[in-house]
């Protein structure tokens, strides 16, 4: 490919989210006369630049606006417009995060551009981009190809190895100031749910609790285990309906979707619409007192047993090995 690939990289809480470096290896692999990434935001957006230049984008156009702080279709979109408008990429590519999901294909409506959503794998064959999509809740995948530019990508997080860092590597940085007009809507105030640590979708280890957990005792212990591991807590619907934990937590076809390294269900019956969210999880350790219970078909590692007696044990035994 003779032009450019454009990555939105998405910045949460100051800092660079991960996705955005993989979404740096998406572009790259279509062989793109430059990796261009655009930061979009407030202010604070110098840090997070430095951090792409040492992770190989080529360029770095930073846009600034009060108006970008926190997301909103309408600003997101109009920005992106004159970001494309000056750079005329030919492939660009998003995390699959709930921005991406919102505004790429936004994006892709307004140029005409075909779009891939939540790829898992882009792969050069034969002098072709192929795309790897999950279908039919992750049961099987699809292959797709662009035959037109620009296309429009989101990958899922997790998926795609990043790029090398450089420690003393720069890239060129531009600034580009954007007129945003008739903004329908403004976030007066950002309310968080879940003060959590480890952000749940990007999370190389989640554990993750159903009903089985019984109430907020059980969470306690995953969240425990979590720490332990330096990772995320999770859920099921189960869970999330019977008030045990948030929603934000939720896992699966109506949740989130995550593919960390470790994915450790507890009390968890692995109904279809759960697996949806973590069957592409690399390792899957279930704990359930049923031996009969679906999660097991997936689990690469089953636990049969009452998770307020194992999980406990695993606490005490990762301590020992300082994870
Ligand atoms: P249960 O099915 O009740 O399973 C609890 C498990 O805990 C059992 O296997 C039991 O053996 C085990 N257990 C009990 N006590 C212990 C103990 N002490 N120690 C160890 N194990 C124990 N679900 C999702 O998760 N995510 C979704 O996004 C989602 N979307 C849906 C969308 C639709 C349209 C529909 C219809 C359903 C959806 N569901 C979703 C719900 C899904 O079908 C299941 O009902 C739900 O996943 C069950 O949650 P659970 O496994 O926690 O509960």
């Amino acid at each position: 490919m003779a032009g450019k690939a454009l990555v939105v990289a998405e910045v949460k809480g100051g800092a660079l989210r991960q996705v955005a470096l993989e979404a740096i290896t998406a572009g790259r692999r279509f062989e793109p006369s430059e990796v261009i990434a655009v930061l979009l935001g407030a202010g604070g957006l110098d840090e997070p630049a430095a951090a792409l230049g040492r992770r190989g984008a080529d360029r770095i156009v930073i846009v600034e606006h009060e108006s970008l702080g926190a997301y909103t279709p309408d600003a997101y979109l109009q920005a992106l417009l004159q970001v494309v408008e000056r750079e005329a990429p030919e492939v660009i590519v998003f995390g699959h995060t709930a921005i991406g999901r919102d505004v790429a294909p936004r994006l892709a409506a307004r140029l005409g551009a075909g779009m891939v959503s939540d790829a898992v794998d882009v792969r050069s064959e034969g002098g072709e981009v192929r795309i790897v999509r999950p279908i039919y809740a992750g049961k099987a995948f699809e292959v797709r190809t662009f035959t037109d530019r620009p296309a429009v990508l989101s990958i899922r997080p997790n998926n795609l190895p990043l790029p090398d860092e450089a420690a003393g590597r720069t890239a060129p940085v531009e600034r580009l100031a954007v007129d945003l007009k008739d903004l329908r809507s403004i976030v007066r105030e950002v309310v968080k749910k879940t003060a959590q640590g480890v952000d749940l979708a990007e999370a190389r280890v989640v554990v993750a609790g159903g009903r089985g957990t019984k109430g907020e005792e059980g969470f306690r212990l995953l969240r425990e285990l979590a720490d332990v591991l330096g990772g995320a807590v999770g859920a099921s619907r189960g869970a999330c309906d019977a008030g045990y934990a948030d929603y934000a937590l939720q896992i699966g076809q109506t949740g989130k979707v995550v593919t960390p390294d470790l994915y450790i269900a507890a009390g968890i019956s692995g109904a279809i619409q759960h697996l949806a969210g973590m069957s592409g999880s690399k390792v899957i350790v279930a704990i359930n007192k049923d031996p009969e219970a679906p999660i097991f078909q997936v689990a690469d590692y089953g636990i049969v047993g009452d998770l307020f007696e194992v999980v406990p044990i695993l606490i005490e035994e990762f301590k020992k090995v300082k994870v």
